[in-house]
């Protein structure tokens, strides 16, 4: 019989910014609370919100990305991405992207075309998973996860997990990672519950995107934007949803190495950052 993960405390955020005129999101961490989750860098959450129609995408404009991977699901509304490597993409609700920036990336985020024309109700989230030094500098990679692609698990009566990354009972998401990750999409009806498991060894955290959930019988989540991270012994998680929820469980195995940041750049010392940003001048990272 596997432990119980201990809930260790909840940290969240109301504050809300935007990031281009496409992306009012909370940064659920780094936040004052949880500054510290490796590999996981930091996780964006743009809360469902209206947009009128338009005749020209909003979103985030060209711009450069190294020594990470950035994760970016669709709940509602699209995204189209458009990258240095020549890919390009939408993401429609339940599709993921998983760009590997690595040694350079530049790209552009952009509201999807017809979303953008019809307007609508957007909802999405980034996350940041960290690479190890090994990896900063090693070739760009691009992973277009198409909804039907990502495998779903069941938790229990009104729970289920689409397993984007890592392995749940036996099912493993599509996602190729450098290092041992677990993203997990979990959507709970109200009232329903489940359970899940994460390893022991990992760093983890449940956050709840939305909705109101307790976690381990302990840590009662309501609202959105709002994290608990969990003790790295232990495995099982337990989830109740007072609400119908959207919620993301993740896990990893941490990093121990330096994490140097600036801007769009992580790297793992301040010469590695200066040489970043000379790169991206230089065109080194490639152009749209
Ligand atoms: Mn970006």
């Amino acid at each position: 019989m596997s432990e119980l993960k201990r809930a260790l405390g909840i940290h969240g955020t109301a504050s809300s910014h935007w990031v281009g005129d496409g992306f009012p999101v909370r940064t659920i961490f780094p936040s004052h609370g949880l500054t510290e989750l490796s590999p996981f860098l930091m996780l964006d959450y743009a809360a469902p919100s209206r947009f009128e129609p338009s005749n020209r995408p909003r979103g985030v404009d060209e711009h450069p990305h190294r020594g990470f991977e950035t994760v970016t699901i669709s709940y509602q509304g699209s995204v189209d991405h458009r990258d240095s490597g020549g890919n390009s993409g939408t993401i429609n609700p339940g599709d993921v992207q998983w760009m590997t920036a690595a040694s350079g990336v530049v790209h552009e985020e952009k509201h999807g075309k017809e979303f953008t024309a019809q307007g609508g109700t957007f909802e999405m989230v980034q996350l940041w998973v960290n690479l190890p030094a090994a990896q900063k500098m090693s070739k760009p990679r691009y992973q277009g996860l198409s909804k039907a692609d990502i495998p779903r698990v069941d938790l229990g009566p009104g729970a289920y997990a689409r397993i984007i990354a890592g392995e749940l009972n036996g099912v493993k998401g599509p996602a190729k990672t450098f290092t041992p990750v677990n993203v997990f999409d979990v959507r709970l009806e109200a009232g329903g519950s489940g359970e899940l498991s994460l390893p022991s060894g990992q760093n983890s955290a449940i956050v709840l995107l939305r909705g109101e959930v307790v976690v381990n019988g302990t840590a009662a989540l309501k609202g959105a934007a709002q994290v608990v991270p969990l003790s790295v012994s232990g495995e099982r998680v337990f989830l109740d949803a007072k609400a119908e929820s959207l919620v993301l469980a993740l896990s990893g195995e941490p990093i121990n190495e330096p994490v140097a940041s600036y801007g769009p750049f992580v790297m793992n010392t301040e010469a590695e950052l200066r040489q970043a940003v000379e790169d991206y001048r230089a065109g080194k990272m490639g152009r749209l």
